[in-house]
């Protein structure tokens, strides 16, 4: 059988760092040689050799109404007609504005930008900006895209200050960054102690979903926001992944928490590149050309992506989100079953229309726990389970994503082939 991935991903070694665009796309987690996708369609994509794979992994979030649904694709179609990008202003960023205003509780004002990554880092800016404050405090395991500030390593105590996490990454930079672990406001409030009056912000993921799926304790949002608002400090939540996800409103309509700032990628966009970061307007009148904090880009409000973007968040509005959750949850109890009945340890957290698979004893709470997970189970069934045509996040620091496209049939299929792995 020819293997057109293996030729394609000798040839990408050739000419791309590693043979691909984005770094854990390469499968080296898991063992194994990347899947090239020639074409998707509503919750299944199809590899270059023609065989076909349930999704799972959603362009690892985006496509939360399925590929190539047809009436996001047949905007885009009609937007490209009319060129794809002006670099003036055009009444479909003012509609996308507008609908993320409407749908986000917290939001008054907001800036297109062109992903996740933009996002974060212009918000971070914005936020040192307002505050005329230089540190940052994140969370131990959550991602916030590339940028310098956010690339600090784990490991180091509780506000003490970190050390880069990739070469290229000058100290001087994530000096800044302070560290905490998920979930453990005792550190963020030993942060604030030692150096409350330099924190510009605290940027967290309100749900977990790059450790793995990691939900917030009971009462550790609030504390955030309890923190911040009486040091002074801006609190940035990161739904790149959780909104238009955890709820409509995103995880600040889920959990009822009033966020400064929010960033968004992934969902907003429909599978095109944008991201969005926003707030209140007395926040965001510090954004130029209005206020002082620069940010800009060519590229940003293009009317092809606020098209894909647009249609998506419509088309969303009108979807049942408490089915589709009842569905994953379903799902992944059934996933867990199966599992612990073959005597492996595994935890299978889930939430709106996320789950992952946890080979732990116990249930995990941070990016230690998600670290002492067993990662040879989950490779192990990572194979087995591509080769019985489930596409699943090739890491067990990844959520599995859910569409509304997904029927039945394909959680039959995925809980099939999951009572067939040997471990
Ligand atoms: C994916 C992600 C980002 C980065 O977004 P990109 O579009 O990949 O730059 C930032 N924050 C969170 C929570 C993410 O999941």
């Amino acid at each position: 059988m020819s293997d057109r991935s293996s030729e394609l991903f000798a040839r990408a070694c050739a000419c791309i760092p590693g043979g691909v665009n984005s770094p854990v796309r390469a499968c080296h987690n898991v063992d194994s040689e990347p899947l090239f996708i020639r074409e998707a369609h509503g919750s299944h994509i199809v590899d270059a050799d023609g065989r076909d794979y349930v999704d799972f992994v959603l362009s690892w979030g985006p496509m939360l109404l399925g590929h190539d649904e047809p009436t996001v694709t047949r905007a885009i179609r009609e937007a490209a007609a009319r060129g794809t990008s002006y670099g003036a202003p055009c009444a479909a960023e003012v509609e996308l504005a507008e609908a993320v205003i409407d749908a986000m509780p917290s939001l008054e004002s907001t800036r297109m930008v062109n992903s996740g990554t933009e996002a974060t880092m212009s918000a971070l800016r914005l936020a040192r900006g307002i505050t005329k404050r230089n540190k940052v405090l994140k969370f131990i395991g959550c991602y916030h895209g590339h940028a310098d500030p956010f690339l600090a390593a784990a490991g180091s105590g509780v506000a003490t200050f970190s050390i880069p996490g990739t070469p290229g990454v000058p100290e001087a930079v994530v000096r800044d960054t302070l560290l905490a672990p998920y979930n453990d406001l005792e550190a963020v409030k030993a942060a604030f102690e030692a150096h409350g009056d330099d924190i510009a912000a605290v940027i967290v993921e309100p749900v977990a979903a790059n450790m793995g799926l990691v939900l917030p304790k009971e009462g550790f949002l609030e504390g955030l926001r309890d923190c911040t608002r009486n040091h002074g400090a801006l609190l940035i939540f990161d739904e790149v992944i959780t909104g238009f996800r955890a709820a409509f409103g995103g995880a600040q309509a889920r959990f009822g928490i009033d966020p400064d700032l929010t960033t968004f990628g992934k969902v907003i966009g429909g599978g095109l590149p944008v991201g969005a970061f926003g707030g209140k307007t007395t926040y965001m009148d510090h954004v130029a050309p209005k206020g002082e904090v620069y940010q800009a880009g060519t590229l940003s409000g293009n009317p092809l992506a606020m098209a894909a973007g647009l249609a998506t968040l419509r088309l969303l509005k009108m979807k049942d989100y408490d089915a589709l959750e009842a569905k994953t949850r379903a799902f992944a109890t059934q996933m867990r079953d199966i599992l612990a009945s073959q005597g492996v340890p595994v935890h299978v957290p889930t939430i709106a229309s996320m789950f992952c698979i946890f080979f732990s004893e116990n249930p995990v709470m941070n990016f230690a726990d998600a670290q002492a997970c067993d990662h040879d189970l989950f490779t192990s069934f990572y194979k087995q389970m591509r080769e019985q045509g489930i596409f699943m996040a090739p890491s067990g620091f990844e959520t599995g994503m859910v569409s509304f496209a997904h029927c039945d049939n394909d959680f039959e299929k995925a809980l099939d082939a999951a009572r067939k792995v040997r471990f």
